[in-house]
């Protein structure tokens, strides 16, 4: 800018002076005055520009600065382990025809355990596991996000397809498996004629398109209150793929040696939790699923230890997302 307006030859300033003296002499000294308030005002002008740059970079007017290199990193945020994973498991579902409900983490006693099929005298309901608000005797901290299918079920008619991720709240004392909050993501499907095989190829398809597509999985009886049947699901070792793969499995540190990992909790809605939710139960069936985030991101990125998910270090946390 500077070369451009006040070069001493071909600056657009300097060239005004050179034809200074194609005025008749009477109007010269006018003319030079204005010719020389332009030059002052540009100069003052590129003076502010350079004093504000400088203080843009944050050093002095008169530091040198090499603007050829190439610039320093700025930092980038990234998302959390356990939001990165939690997006992930969204797309798969929403790509499946699943809509996303999200409840209240101070839930209802009653649609925490009541309507799900939890009697009165079940040790879920004990003050030791269960977070009770003082003052409120019928609310809790939900305890899993289970009493989403309970909200979803009494405000919708079938068919339904929802998943419901968020928090949930247990007394546990943290170590490196436990935590007194923790993240689930709740899966329901009801509508005519629903089975359990339609349950297995759910399951099958959201964990070979999460884990990887050659990942197979083993359905063992399981018991949960709101299911019936209800099944416990592991799939095959993704990294020593169940001693098929590089990794002998009696070395493997994912899953010990067993070549399988537990992952979800699952099974046929149970048919008085649909009656107990408006639902004919002689009419329509349904199937029910959740997972721990956490335990995800144990397994699949091998943290070792819950407890690093909450304690943000970014030395852990830049490793992710
Ligand atoms: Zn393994």
């Amino acid at each position: 800018m500077r070369e451009r307006y006040l070069g001493r030859k071909k600056g657009a300033v300097s060239q005004l002076l050179a034809r200074l003296k194609e005025f008749a002499p009477a109007d010269k000294p006018r003319a030079g005055q204005a010719v020389n308030g332009l030059k002052a005002f540009i100069e003052a002008s590129l003076a502010a520009a350079l004093e504000r740059r400088a203080g843009d970079a944050g050093g002095s007017a008169s530091a040198w600065r090499d603007h050829s290199l190439p610039p320093s990193e700025l930092p980038v945020g990234r998302l959390h382990l356990i939001a990165d994973i939690q997006r992930r498991i969204e797309d798969i579902f929403l790509q499946l025809g699943y809509e996303i409900a999200v409840g209240p983490e101070i839930e209802l006693e009653d649609y925490n355990f009541t309507k799900l099929n939890i009697p009165e005298h079940h040790p879920a309901r004990d003050e030791q596991d269960t977070f009770f608000l003082e003052g409120h005797d019928d609310r809790v901290l939900r305890t899993h996000t289970s009493p989403m299918q309970v909200r979803y079920m009494l405000e919708h008619k079938p068919p339904l397809k929802i998943i419901s991720p968020g928090k949930a709240f247990r007394k546990d004392d943290p170590d490196a498996t436990h935590s007194p909050c923790f993240h689930q993501v709740e899966g329901l499907l009801v509508e005519r004629g629903i089975r359990f095989s339609h349950l297995k190829g759910t399951l099958e398809a959201f964990c070979r398109s999460f884990f990887g597509p050659d990942i197979v999985l083993r359905f063992r009886p399981g018991y949960f209150p709101f299911t019936e049947p209800s099944a416990e699901v592991d799939i095959s070792c993704f990294m020593c793929r169940s001693g098929q793969g590089a990794i002998q499995a009696g070395d493997c540190r994912v899953c010990k040696g067993s070549g399988w990992l537990e992952i979800l909790g699952s099974g046929m809605v149970h048919p008085r939790v649909l009656g107990n939710c408006g639902i004919d139960p002689e009419v329509y069936s349904g199937f029910a699923f959740g997972l721990g985030i956490e335990r995800v991101a144990m397994i699949k990125y091998g943290v070792p230890d819950l407890r690093l998910l909450y304690e943000n270090d970014l030395r852990l946390l830049g490793q992710f997302g």
